[in-house]
């Protein structure tokens, strides 16, 4: 069957990796170039490596293997040390090329910027028309154009996002050689009662990937103008540990990632009739969890085998696939916002448990 995704990062490309493996004819129609990949880097757990290895995609070589998280106080104590099995950490370029890589050739088509579907006399969505003025036919689209998805906003106006409670600041910093304290470890430094944490995680490429997280009641100057946000930040760096003023205060903190957090409550279906949402699209998981690629990869494994022989237009066999897809993904997808919103009202309460848990669910 033909099958159009529009948004080509990490959900986008799951579905297509896993789709052409069950025999369909797929593209991608991504708004971005070809050499923006957006963000900088995350940590994936085993169940996340092993996901990639069935999509085929190879991560050995690109990554740095976190075998320990440690929680530290601003003072450096320690506030606790817990093993990790099977985490490592990744720049998202080197995923999103590793992926890339198995896409059959032609498969993502750049500068392709979805804006609205072309309904057919039946009411069944016939095809995407791009801001370029290109209509692109298909008998399935799927929307995985992220957290802030247009596709979720025209077709399921229902479903919508909560207002931010928590947001944080995200960078990269480059080194010589990762710093001894960072090697093999994830590490965070909390300052819970005052509604700021900060984690850092060490990638392959001598590069580590850092973020603050702030209660925005208390922090409001982290929604400052880059300019002004980047002197805030210099200054409230004096307060912190070496470790972090030496990870963070080398960079030009303009150009740091301002990141709102969102959550959204889980719709009962993914889809309408021919219209499917993936990955961040269709159910944004607050950061706290660190479950985001998980989650997309999950979908695009799941939704291959849901349609490993589905050759049929018809819109009932469609409509028991999709469900189905549902019935599979709801439950996991749960399960981790629950987790991730209590980790966030710990957060946001001030409460000492939050330190204890480790920001990697699985
Ligand atoms: C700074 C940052 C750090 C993160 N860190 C982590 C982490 O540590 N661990 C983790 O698991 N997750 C992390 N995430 C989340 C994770 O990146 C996402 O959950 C994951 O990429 C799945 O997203 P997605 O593919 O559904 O959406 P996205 O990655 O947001 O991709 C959506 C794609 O759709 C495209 N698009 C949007 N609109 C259109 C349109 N109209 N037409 C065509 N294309 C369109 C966009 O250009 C984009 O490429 C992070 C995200 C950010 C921003």
């Amino acid at each position: 069957m033909k099958i159009v995704i529009i948004g080509g990062s990490i959900a986008g490309m799951a579905c297509a990796l896993s789709l052409q493996k069950s025999g369909h004819r797929v593209s991608i129609l991504e708004r971005r170039s070809s050499n923006a990949s957006g963000g900088f880097g995350m940590i994936l757990d085993a169940n996340t490596c092993q996901n990639l290895r069935e999509l085929g995609v190879s991560i050995s070589g690109h990554t740095h293997v976190i075998g320990q998280y440690h929680v530290h106080d601003l003072n450096h104590n320690f506030h606790s040390r817990q093993p990790l099995q099977g985490c490592q950490g990744i720049e998202r370029q080197r995923l999103v090329s590793q992926m890339r890589s198995q896409l059959q050739p032609g498969t993502i088509h750049f500068g392709a910027e979805f804006d609205h579907f072309i309904m057919d006399k039946n009411g069944s969505t016939r095809a995407a028309a791009l801001r370029n003025g290109k209509i692109i036919e298909a008998d399935l689209f799927i929307g995985a154009d992220g957290v802030r998805s247009k596709i979720r906003r025209d077709c399921f106006p229902e479903s919508t996002l909560n207002s931010v409670k928590s947001v944080e600041i995200v960078g990269m910093t480059p080194f010589e050689t990762i710093p001894t304290e960072l090697q093999g470890t994830f590490k965070k430094f909390m300052n819970y009662r005052e509604g700021a944490a900060m984690g850092m995680v060490p990638t392959a490429d001598q590069k580590v990937i850092w973020y603050f997280q702030w209660d925005l009641r208390r922090w409001p100057q982290t929604l400052l103008d880059s300019e002004a946000r980047s002197d805030w930040l210099k200054s409230e760096l004096r307060r912190w540990p070496t470790l972090v003023r030496k990870v963070v205060g080398s960079e030009d903190l303009r150009h740091c990632h301002l990141w709102r957090t969102t959550d959204m409550d889980l719709p009962s279906r993914f889809h309408k009739g021919n219209v499917l949402l993936v990955g961040d699209a269709a159910h944004p998981l607050l950061t706290f969890t660190s479950q985001g690629v998980g989650s997309a990869l999950e979908d695009g494994l799941t939704l291959g085998d849901t349609l490993n022989d589905w050759n049929s237009t018809s819109v009932d066999s469609l409509d028991r696939r999709l469900t189905d897809f549902a019935d599979k993904r709801i439950p996991v997808l749960q399960r981790r916002l629950k987790e991730g919103r209590s980790l966030q009202r710990q957060f946001l309460g001030l409460e000492s448990q939050f330190i204890g848990r480790v920001p990697v669910c699985a």
